[in-house]
């Protein structure tokens, strides 16, 4: 059992046996039947799927706060004869649905949460807020959910006619802005019978890639200062300014970057920075985003900042404590898994989209002035109209973002699916990300993503090579020279007060717009939004009323 060896060292958790030989075979022309029947059987559950993306795209909610959401999937998926575990891993919105028997156990996950000050009506292809300053979803997390659901409904009608043994497990991406949960999901053992997991993530195009996608990890850190009250214009000599403290320590890393390597990518902001100018700041704080390549380039970076907010007491004559609010590994895909969704993805292909769609995507990208080309020179003119090529490791990177699904990925064969419910060439973290987020063009985009991911599952339940060879690309390639070591201690704890103000100060308005499916066909419907609603070629825009 050599893949246990590493991990065992690391979790002291006996992690997932070897998926047993029960698994059932079908035949290959009846495999054939079998998708097919899936993909029909998804077509038939768009009014069901729009309902889902439409619904979480109302509820808007940041990371650790999705109370609502949470609530609602899986209420759907109980309703379905799930297993609800609700509250793991120390956070009241995180939760496993568990239906099935057997082995393999598949995992399948997306993340639910939203963007600060992303709020923006659907459809409307300029900046116009549902409500001003409140989150929404300017990442498309509302869609990733809906789409798993649909997709193992469909499935487990096929799995209770055919008798095929398998464990279906969903679970939820809870704060992944805050890289805050899914490394302690794997700390707790939620993912330790996992045989392989199926991620689903909001994109503008069906793919899949595998390997390192040339992204950073990174570890995310508040550092809290402590110093002295006084009256700032009476008595300043008798103050120790903590905010001080944090300016010398940004000063100092800012100065630190010229010596950076160029794959670095880190970031701050100060939520706490004292209360009044005459009232010398007795406690500031600043968190920071370390990002790098690799572990080791992330606990270096760490560790010169720690010096550095050490640095800064010293010249302040305050003192200083640290916590850790997130964390991620660079990510690692797996080959095996990768190339067989490929193969459903290339028979689903993209959705139809119609001169509507099109209408709205472009006028986004005018708005956004997205650049013609993507980074890999794909040219950008409204909605993606070929699939996307299978994607090998890149072999360079320079670095950038993170997501904490590469925990999962070094523990458990992993694949990302990415969808097409969303617009090429955006900014991202980005109201103008949420327009097309309750619209057709998500609604499809999801049913396409559905239909490669319950396909995809439905390979690894019946062709028993799919996730045998997963583990030995995952032992023989991904983890021969790399081991997984978390950068979460033992003790640390999920952020979970994270975002619990900026929720308690918007909440009550957005109740207000929470989607009603009862009265409107869709969230469009019910704000009244003509689809799509573009600028006129003067700045008066079209009218989107009704609320
Ligand atoms: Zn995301």
């Amino acid at each position: 059992m050599k893949r246990l060896l590493p991990l065992l060292a690391l979790t002291g958790t006996l992690l997932a046996a070897q998926p047993a030989a029960a698994q059932k075979s079908v035949s290959p022309e009846k495999l054939v039947a079998l998708k097919k029947e899936l993909s029909t059987e998804i077509d038939k559950q768009q009014k069901a799927t729009q309902q889902m993306v439409d619904m979480v795209f109302s509820f808007g909610e940041l990371g650790f706060q999705e109370t609502e959401t949470s609530a609602y999937l899986t209420g759907i998926l109980k309703k379905n004869g799930f297993v609800i575990q609700q509250g793991i891993a120390g956070m009241p919105t995180a939760w496993t649905a568990t239906w099935g028997t057997g082995k393999p156990v598949i995992a399948v996950g997306s993340d639910i949460d939203c963007i600060p000050k992303a709020s923006q009506k659907p459809g409307v292809a300029y900046h116009d807020p549902i409500i001003e300053g409140a989150p929404g979803h300017g990442e498309g997390h509302n869609s990733g959910v809906p789409l798993n659901i649909t997709a193992v409904l469909a499935l487990k009608k096929i799995m209770e006619r055919e008798k095929l043994p398998g464990t279906l497990m969903l679970w939820p991406g809870v704060a992944e802005e805050q890289l805050g949960a899914k490394a302690f999901y794997v700390r707790d053992g939620f993912f330790k019978n996992v045989d392989a997991c199926i991620f689903t993530h909001v994109g503008d195009n069906l793919g899949v890639s595998y390997g390192d996608g040339g992204g950073n990890g990174l570890v995310s850190v508040k550092f809290n200062f402590d110093g002295q009250a006084a009256h700032s214009a009476g008595a300043p000599w008798r103050g120790r300014s903590a905010l001080d403290a944090v300016e010398l320590m940004d000063i100092g890393w800012n100065f630190h970057r010229e010596h950076m390597e160029v794959t670095q990518r880190s970031h701050y902001v100060i939520p706490d920075g004292g209360d009044q100018p005459n009232v010398v700041p007795s406690k500031a704080s600043v968190w920071y985003y370390f990002r790098e390549r690799t572990y080791p380039k992330i606990m270096e970076m760490y560790a010169d900042a720690v010096k550095m907010a050490e640095g800064a007491t010293l010249m302040t004559k305050t003192t200083m404590s640290y916590e850790v609010l997130g964390s991620a590994w660079p990510g690692h895909m797996n080959k095996p898994m990768a190339e067989a969704m490929y193969e459903n993805i290339k028979m689903v292909g993209l959705p139809t989209w119609t001169a509507a769609d099109q209408t709205l995507a472009r006028a986004v990208q005018v708005e956004m002035k997205a650049p013609k080309k993507g980074r890999d020179g794909t040219p950008i003119d409204g909605l993606a109209m070929k699939v996307d090529s299978l994607k090998p490791p890149s072999e360079f990177s320079i670095g950038g973002g993170s997501d904490d699904i590469a925990d999962i990925s070094w523990n458990v064969p992993t694949i990302v699916l990415r969808y097409p419910a969303n617009i090429p060439g955006l900014p991202g973290h980005h109201w103008s990300n949420a327009i097309a987020m309750a619209t057709p063009i998500a609604h499809k985009g999801v049913t396409a993503g559905a239909k490669a991911e319950a396909m995809t599952l439905l390979d690894m339940l019946v062709k028993p090579e799919v996730i045998r060879t997963a583990w030995t690309y995952f032992n023989d390639v991904q983890t021969k020279d790399t081991k997984y070591t978390p950068i979460i201690s033992k003790t640390d704890k999920p952020a979970i007060s994270l975002n619990k103000n900026i929720m308690a100060e918007f909440r009550p308005e957005m109740k207000k717009y929470y989607y009603n499916p009862a009265k409107y066909k869709s969230y469009l419907e019910q704000l009244g939004i003509a689809y799509p609603t573009v600028r006129t070629g003067t700045a008066a825009a079209a009218p989107s009323g009704g609320e």
